[in-house]
């Protein structure tokens, strides 16, 4: 009796146990399913181990194929959030709560082009500006703050951008991220700038003359009545070569603000330019102060016509004329040599000298306005600052483009190409 009674009681232990064992099976499928988010199949489990298996099924797998459509909204949302704000003209930013990117659309991509795809980096490594990042902390707190301007130093170069956040509640809803606007400010500041220098500098060079100009003229006021006459003859001539000077400058600024201005009103005609720049050669060298230089030409026989306006082509290769013969000692060698460029359908003009040379650390700004490498020399020889800047211009205003070679005591070659008159097309100017 007792030995069935124990065997009973093992049989109802074993039976037990299997149930245990079966049921926690159930469980971790159930685990399984939710971790991965993977509906449980009918088949899976009965109802005999656990009697609320088929409505915990049913209840789990409704709750995972739910979550899977919202992720899916969400996933669509961005997608087309994405593809929304990747055509705006304005940048877009999205960070997190610890300033990972999330969403970052083409314009921010182009003011930051660092990387090719911003999501998923620390916004430190792309905005380097301590006052940006503590105003997307701000911005994140809630703080309503107006739109900001703020200065990124890369180098030695530096990027604005004017921004404006909002907070956003992150997807999951349990932290605050934060959503910005951002527009590029570079290029309005540079102008500005050079704005800025332009009238300090075209001031500068105004005053110079002026104020010696009025400091002879006082000078003869006041002593014109005892002074001698050489001597009053002496100031005289100062105030005139003063106030020619005053009209060189006068006359260039002129010169370069109707080149930016009146662009449109230009006439283009076709110009043979071998014969046009011989002819500019002999006048040049018929010139007093050209006749201490060698002069020559070195022009291809079959150069071909540009589409350009005469009276600006004398003055751009004038120009480069005059500063050839105005910077070189006597005895220099000066050519203007001129090749088609049929790969390009261009004309290359160079004007070579065996003058004093440009420094490499000059070069590169000698066609900005008033930039001189000797201002002193320039000055003397009656140099306003203004010539290479105008050959730019005019240059550009003929679809070409112009550039220096030089090296220190050996000579210089400006160079010029303009196209040909079958693939001319007028630029704008820059504003340098
Ligand atoms: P500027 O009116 O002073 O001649 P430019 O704009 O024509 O001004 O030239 C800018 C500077 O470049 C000049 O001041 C001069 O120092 C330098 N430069 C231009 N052409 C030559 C040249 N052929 N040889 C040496 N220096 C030159």
């Amino acid at each position: 009796m007792i030995y069935l009674f124990i065997a009973a009681l093992l049989l109802a232990l074993l039976l037990g146990a299997r149930l245990l064992v079966r049921q926690n099976r159930l469980l971790e499928q159930l685990r399984g399913a939710i971790q991965f988010q993977q509906p449980l199949l009918k088949s899976e489990g009965s109802a005999d181990h656990l009697p609320e298996w088929p409505g915990l099924t049913e209840d789990v797998n409704r709750l995972i194929t739910e979550n899977a459509t919202l992720r899916q909204q969400r996933s669509d949302q961005l997608t087309q959030l994405e593809a929304t704000l990747g055509n705006l003209r304005e940048a877009v930013l999205i960070v997190d709560e610890a300033n990972y990117i999330h969403l970052a659309n083409r314009a921010l991509r182009e003011i930051f082009p660092a990387s090719r795809d911003l999501v998923n980096l620390r916004l430190e490594l792309i905005v380097r500006s301590a006052a940006f990042l503590d105003y997307v902390r701000a911005t994140r707190t809630g703080q309503p703050l107006p739109r900001q301007e703020f200065e990124i130093t890369d180098g030695a170069s530096s990027t604005w951008i004017e921004a404006s956040g909002a907070p956003i509640p992150s997807p999951d809803g349990k932290t605050q991220w934060a959503l910005f606007v951002i527009h590029d400010m570079t290029q309005q500041r540079i102008l500005e700038r050079m704005r800025r220098d332009f009238v300090a500098n075209a001031s500068h060079e105004l005053r110079t003359p002026l104020s010696v100009i009025k400091g002879y003229v006082e000078t003869l006021v006041d002593g014109h009545a005892t002074m001698s006459d050489d001597e009053r003859a002496k100031f005289l001539a100062t105030i005139q070569r003063h106030s020619d000077r005053l009209n060189a400058i006068i006359a260039d600024l002129l010169t370069l603000s109707r080149l930016e201005s009146v662009t449109p009103g230009v006439n283009f005609e076709a110009i043979d330019l071998r014969a046009f720049l011989l002819a500019l050669v002999d006048d040049t060298a018929q010139r007093p102060n050209a006749k201490r230089h060698a002069l020559a030409s070195r022009l291809d026989p079959d150069l071909g016509e540009i589409s350009g306006n005469a009276e600006k082509l004398t003055q751009l290769f004038g120009n480069l004329l005059d500063n050839a013969v105005k910077y070189c000692p006597a005895g220099a060698n000066i050519v203007v040599e001129a090749r088609p460029l049929a790969a390009t359908g261009e004309i290359e003009v160079a004007v070579r000298d065996t003058g004093p040379g440009i420094p490499a650390a000059d070069l590169p700004h000698i066609f900005e306005r008033f930039y001189r490498v000797e201002k002193g020399r320039s000055r003397e020889s009656g140099g306003t600052g203004l010539g290479l800047s105008i050959v730019k211009h005019i240059a550009q205003l003929h679809g070409g483009r112009v550039w220096a070679e030089s090296e220190v005591g050996q000579g210089t070659a400006i160079f010029v190409r303009l196209p040909l008159a079958s693939a001319g097309k007028a630029a704008k100017p820059d504003s340098r």
